[in-house]
């Protein structure tokens, strides 16, 4: 198995990622959404792998067939090249073509999945007409196709062993019908047995790394993008995207706005009260901040210590005081108790900045507008919120 590094864990903090991970997937299966989300990641993580496994199929069964036709009885690839050509090598088709239209992806594990049967019990009846015509052909092909099942056609676990039973099932059956050496019976039906328990093994194990590989890249992702006390993004997370809407911005020639909001007396509070009790702190103002970014291009995030920040896109103007208020308010009204604060609770002061990007400006021109407003409310008693005046050109 395939474990996390309980250190990454720890720092992850609390993710639907992580959760999943102390859960366990010992039936190969994510919870709700999480299952949907690995199958499409699955899906296209191994296109490539599918699509040249499918090449390879249509290349040997093609292969064989000119050599049914070399070696065998014409009475006997009378029977044979048919399945090859007009069941097996079609299903590698289909496949390779859903392989290459991304609007039917959705389909690829399915059809993967017919393939596998078509592909096993084409196989096996392939074998069974030669058997029936009197001819003893190589049965091993049958061992490979099961073996391919498992560990090469990136089926779901669940669908490669069903696809391989039901080959089985038939294999069995075709074996007792018309196998007439019956020690060859034996060892035949042995030998494909144990090739399902070794690639049901194998892939097993495979499936269940490709799933904690899932979560650990999930969990990579979220770490470089989020702060990790407090759920919000990280500071780098906000300057890509504040780079990202700036630039649509100039292009749109739409308003950027930023609330720059630092906790009042924060240094004295960690003193009185300690460290982890200043983290609750931190986490419970960020609970507030969060619901200040309602839409898909807004962002909230942990500027880095007790300051944060909020970036709004084509925002109405008109209705940034009374947002920096509300949420100036909203932090009073949590009602921490901070006795060296002459506030009596936690507070935050807030500096707003808006402004429609001309060129030749950066969105540092914005920060440094949000910071001196921030600057101003500090200086006129904190708790409290200030609109700079400095950047708005419009
Ligand atoms: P002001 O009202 O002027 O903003 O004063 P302040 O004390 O809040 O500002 P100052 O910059 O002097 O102190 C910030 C403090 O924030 C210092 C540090 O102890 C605390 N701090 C920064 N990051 C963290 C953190 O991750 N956790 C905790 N508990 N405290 C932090
Ligand atoms: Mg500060
Ligand atoms: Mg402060």
């Amino acid at each position: 198995m395939v474990h996390i590094d309980p250190e990454l864990l720890r720092t992850a903090g609390p993710s639907p990622y992580r959760n999943a991970y102390e859960k366990g997937y010992g039936r190969l299966k994510f919870d709700g959404a999480l299952e949907g989300e690995f199958q499409v990641s699955y899906t296209e993580g191994h296109l490539v792998r599918v699509r040249l496994a499918a090449y390879l199929i249509i290349v040997l069964f093609a292969a064989f067939v000119a050599i049914d036709i070399f070696t065998l009885p014409a009475t006997v690839w009378y029977w044979t090249v048919p399945i090859r050509l007009g069941g097996i090598i079609p299903a590698f088709v289909v496949l390779l073509y859903v392989s290459y239209r991304p609007s039917l992806h959705a389909y690829l594990g399915r059809v993967v999945y017919g393939a596998a049967i078509v592909a096993g019990l084409g196989t096996t009846a392939v074998i069974g007409a030669a058997y029936r015509l009197g001819t003893q052909i190589p049965y091993e092909g049958i061992l490979l196709v099961a073996l391919f099942v498992y560990l090469i056609a990136c089926l779901q676990w669940w669908r490669a062993l069903a696809a391989n039973v039901v080959t089985l099932v038939a294999f069995v059956a075709m074996e007792m019908l018309y196998q007439r050496d019956v020690q060859a019976r034996l060892y035949q039906i042995i030998f494909m047995c144990a090739a399902n328990a070794v690639g049901a093994y194998g892939g097993y194990f495979l499936e269940h790394s490709a799933r904690t590989m899932f979560l650990i890249n999930k969990l990579l992702n979220e770490l470089a993008e989020l702060d990790g006390l407090t759920g919000l993004a990280n500071r780098r997370t906000l300057n890509i995207h504040l780079d990202r809407i700036w630039r649509q911005a100039l292009r749109d020639q739409q308003a950027v706005a930023i609330a720059m909001i630092d906790i009042d007396h924060f240094k004295k509070y960690n003193d009185r009260y300690g460290h982890a009790q200043g983290d609750a702190a931190l986490r419970a103002v960020a609970d507030v901040i969060a619901h200040y970014a309602r839409r898909p291009l807004d962002i909230t995030a942990r500027y880095g210590g007790e300051e944060f920040a909020v970036v709004w896109f084509h925002p109405a103007a008109s209705e940034l005081p009374g947002m920096a208020e509300e949420m100036t308010n909203a932090v009073a009204a949590l009602g921490m108790v901070h006795a060296d604060s002459e506030f009596g609770k936690v507070t935050i002061s807030v500096g707003v900045a808006v402004l429609t990007p001309e060129a030749g400006q950066s969105n540092a021109d914005l920060l440094r507008a949000a910071d001196s407003a921030l600057y101003e409310a500090k200086h006129w008693g904190r708790n409290r919120m200030v609109v700079s005046t400095i950047a708005q050109n419009r």
